[in-house]
């Protein structure tokens, strides 16, 4: 499993002498550079298997580290420590604490799905990203996140409705995480949607988001859904060992 895009020495562990002269000669600064030892000891051996066991996690195993991913990935394209490929490897390795040093930067992916179009072994590095953000939350290293506050705005209407409306989703994601709907960026938007879009069209948009048109006969689907989340609720927390502790 090579690593080339991230070096897995700390900074913090990289050490210089200011001063130092060995036989007479100055390797003081830079020169005598070293890297302090560190032993892990904590693997946890089980970490791929838990991962694997989560929606999205079940082609981890087929990762041969090429990189595509992360070449391909638009979140690391702004901020190169957003790395998949570096996360499935201590996955893979079972280096639960290195893993979650990164926490609150795996949740960040933004699900366009480039990594899982590149990759060549079908991995599905996006499912991966998102059963080890959920993985995160159950084991209680992080607090729910915004993208998983959307993600259950946007869930459980379709569970409701069989349908979505965006400005339903948004109003339910801003009132959740506590912010303004006066975004200046949403502001913007609207302002242009009112500028560019027939006034019928904006008024079914409106009406919608109140009353909240449903797929008709969805009921026995709703229940099908519900079942079935439930029911991965449950394996997710088997897998992960925390049967009998309390959904959080
Ligand atoms: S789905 Fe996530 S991990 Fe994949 S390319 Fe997009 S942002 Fe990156
Ligand atoms: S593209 Fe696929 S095989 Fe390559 S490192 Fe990413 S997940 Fe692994």
């Amino acid at each position: 499993m090579p690593i080339h895009e991230k070096s897995l020495i700390r900074p913090e562990n990289l050490v210089e002498h200011e001063e130092l002269v060995i036989d007479g000669i100055d390797v003081s600064g830079h020169w005598s550079t070293f890297i302090e030892g560190r032993s892990v000891c904590d693997y946890n051996e089980n970490l791929q298997d838990e991962i694997e066991a989560m929606a999205g996690g079940e082609y981890i195993s087929r990762c041969w580290q090429c990189g595509s991913c992360t070449n391909a990935c638009t979140v690391n394209a702004i901020n190169p420590d957003f790395n998949p490929r570096y996360w499935i490897y201590l996955i893979r390795l079972g280096m639960e604490e290195e893993l979650v040093r990164d926490k609150d930067i795996i949740w960040q992916c933004v699900s366009c799905n480039k990594c899982t179009y590149a990759c060549p072994r079908e991995v599905n590095p996006e499912g991966v990203m998102k059963a080890t953000a959920h993985w995160l939350e159950l084991k209680g290293h992080t607090e729910k996140k915004p993208s998983m506050v959307f993600d259950e705005a946007f869930s459980e209407q379709v569970f409701e409705t069989g349908k979505i409306e965006d400005g339903l989703v948004l109003r339910q994601f801003f009132s959740r995480t506590g912010q303004k709907l006066t975004q200046p960026w949403l502001v913007a938007l609207v302002g242009g949607l009112i500028k560019r879009f027939p006034v019928f069209y904006l008024m079914r948009l409106g009406l919608s988001t109140v009353l909240r048109p449903r797929t008709s006969g969805w009921g026995r689907a709703r229940a099908a859904i519900n079942e079935y989340v439930e029911e991965r609720e449950a394996a997710n927390r088997k897998a992960l060992g925390l049967d009998g502790k309390g959904a959080e």
